[in-house]
C-alpha cells in the first residue's frame, strides 16, 4: 500500500525504545533519506523489522547497542527508489560460524537446552526470510562470537502510486506483440 516508508520504520524501532532503556542498551536509528513515499507492505515490514529487533534485544547484554540504519538507493527521480536496506547491528553475543548457516531453519536456536536464557521457538530469522522473499528482497547476516551481529535487508521497491515517477508505460497498441494471431 502507498505510505512514507522512514516514517513508519521510525514508529517501529521506536516502540523497542522502552526496552532498551530497561535493559541499558544503547539505541539508535538512522535513516537517509529522512522520508520516502513508496509503495510497501506494511504488514511484512512490520514483521521483517519485528523480529530482526527482538533478536537484537534479546541476544545483547546490558550496557551494548543496537544500531538500525534505513537506506534507499534511488534513481535521479528521489522519489523513484530502486531498493530499501534494513541494517539492524547489535554488539551481542554473536554466532558461531558454524551454526550461522542454520539459524535461518525453522526451529533451529543456536541454544537449544532447556535450561537457556532466551526465550523464543526458533522460528523468527525462517519466517522473516520467507516474508523477505515474498517481497522479493534477499537477507543477509553476518556475525562474530563475542561482538555481535548485523542483520542487512534489502527490498525492491515501487515508487508511491500517484506520484510523477510513476508514468504509464504501455506500449500503443499498434506496437503490441499479436501473440493470439493464427497464422
Ligand atoms: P523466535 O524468534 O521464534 O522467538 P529465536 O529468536 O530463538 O525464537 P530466530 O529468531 O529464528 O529464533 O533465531 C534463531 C537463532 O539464531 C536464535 O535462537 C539465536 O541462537 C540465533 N540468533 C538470531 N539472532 C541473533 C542475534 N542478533 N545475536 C545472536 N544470536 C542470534
Ligand atoms: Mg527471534
Amino acid at each position: 500500500a502507498p505510505g512514507e516508508v522512514v516514517g513508519f520504520v521510525r514508529g517501529l524501532v521506536g516502540s523497542f525504545e522502552s526496552l532498551a532503556r530497561q535493559r541499558d542498551i544503547q539505541y539508535t536509528f538512522e535513516a537517509n533519506p529522512p522520508a520516502l513515499p513508496v509503495d510497501f507492505d506494511a504488514d511484512k515490514l512490520e514483521k521483517i523489522a519485528v523480529n530482526l529487533l527482538s533478536n537484537a534485544f534479546k541476544f545483547t547484554p546490558p550496557a551494548g547497542m543496537v544500531t538500525v540504519q534505513l537506506r534507499a538507493e534511488t534513481s535521479p527521480e528521489p522519489t523513484s527508489p530502486r531498493w530499501v536496506e534494513l541494517t539492524v547491528r547489535d554488539t551481542g553475543s554473536g554466532i558461531a560460524p558454524t551454526q550461522l548457516p542454520h539459524v535461518f531453519d525453522r526451529f533451529y536456536q543456536v541454544d537449544s537446552s532447556d535450561t537457556r536464557e532466551q526465550e523464543g521457538t526458533g522460528i523468527g530469522l525462517a519466517l522473516t526470510r520467507e516474508l523477505v522473499e515474498l517481497h522479493g528482497g534477499t537477507i543477509g547476516l553476518t556475525s562474530e562470537v563475542g561482538h555481535g551481529t548485523t542483520a542487512v535487508v534489502r527490498l525492491p521497491l515501487a515508487p508511491a502510486s500517484g506520484s510523477p515517477a510513476e508514468a504509464p508505460t504501455s506500449e500503443p497498441a499498434s506496437l503490441a506483440p499479436a501473440f493470439n494471431s493464427e497464422p
